[in-house]
């Protein structure tokens, strides 16, 4: 057994919201735990959610301690529990991003709805966005944002959330930051995802890549148009499929 580095998405891909049955999360909680005393793994949360609904969840669902925090899709990084984000992520990131202009593109659009005030941040803009329109706002979003010469990226999820983030900005790019910073190859990162904005985890490198078995559909159909050996579907949901891949990459 050796060192890796453990990324995963927090809702329903390692909390089940569907069940109250914790069971395969407390076991993965305390299988990860004893690989980071024994050996240094690090554990990293990649997250839509803000740091405020973020620790909402972690003291509602006992979430073991992350060494790193990555919220807000991939536009904040908090180490090792600081209170503050990390100024090097933030100025990698900063580079091109209006997000004046980007406000003044999206208030042309009726059928974007704003998400909470907590969930807007100084690198993020996020709406609800119903599926049924989706395609043709985010076309009509593009050509905007491109005649404004905006370095941004869509981020559609779930079939209703949609963030507008800085285009070197997802979860795979902060992962690949995580990563580097840690000096963990890419062979010993695994990330785990159930959903649309998980697809840059999978998409950035060759890092190894576990799908749940509750995927949603938006996740399974770019998984098999894009086949990879360094990605596993797992046929269990959450963190039992989390588990069951572990296992496959030889992790656990
Ligand atoms: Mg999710």
């Amino acid at each position: 057994m050796s060192q890796f580095m453990f990324v995963t998405d927090l809702d329903n891909t390692l909390v089940n919201h569907g069940t109250e049955d914790d069971k395969a999360l407390q076991e993965l909680n305390q299988r990860l735990s004893q690989h980071r005393q024994e050996y240094g793994s690090k554990i990293v949360y990649a997250t839509g959610r803000s740091s405020v609904l973020y620790y909402q969840l972690a003291a509602e669902k006992k979430l073991i301690e992350p060494d790193a925090l990555v919220v807000a899709v991939g536009t904040e990084i908090y180490i090792n529990s600081s209170d503050n984000v990390d100024r090097d992520w933030s100025a990698q990131i900063a580079t091109g991003w209006n997000r004046n202009a980007v406000v003044s593109i999206t208030d042309k659009f009726n059928e974007l709805k704003s998400q909470p005030d907590t969930e807007q941040r100084p690198f993020k803009v996020s709406f609800f966005l119903e599926e049924s329109a989706s395609e043709r706002i985010l076309k009509k979003i593009e050509t905007e944002s491109q005649k404004c010469g905006l370095n941004i990226k869509l981020i559609y999820s779930s079939g209703i959330d949609l963030d507008i983030v800085p285009r070197n900005s997802d979860k795979g790019q902060a992962m690949q930051f995580l990563r580097q910073k840690w000096k963990f190859v890419a062979e010993q990162t695994v990330a785990c995802g159930d959903s649309g904005n998980d697809i840059a985890l999978f998409a950035v490198g060759k890092e190894r890549g576990i799908i749940v078995g509750n995927a949603r559909p938006e996740l399974i159909q770019w998984h098999s148009e894009n086949p990879a050996d360094n990605r596993y579907l797992a046929k269990n949901t959450c963190a039992d499929g989390i588990l069951e891949g572990l296992k496959h990459f030889g992790f656990l």
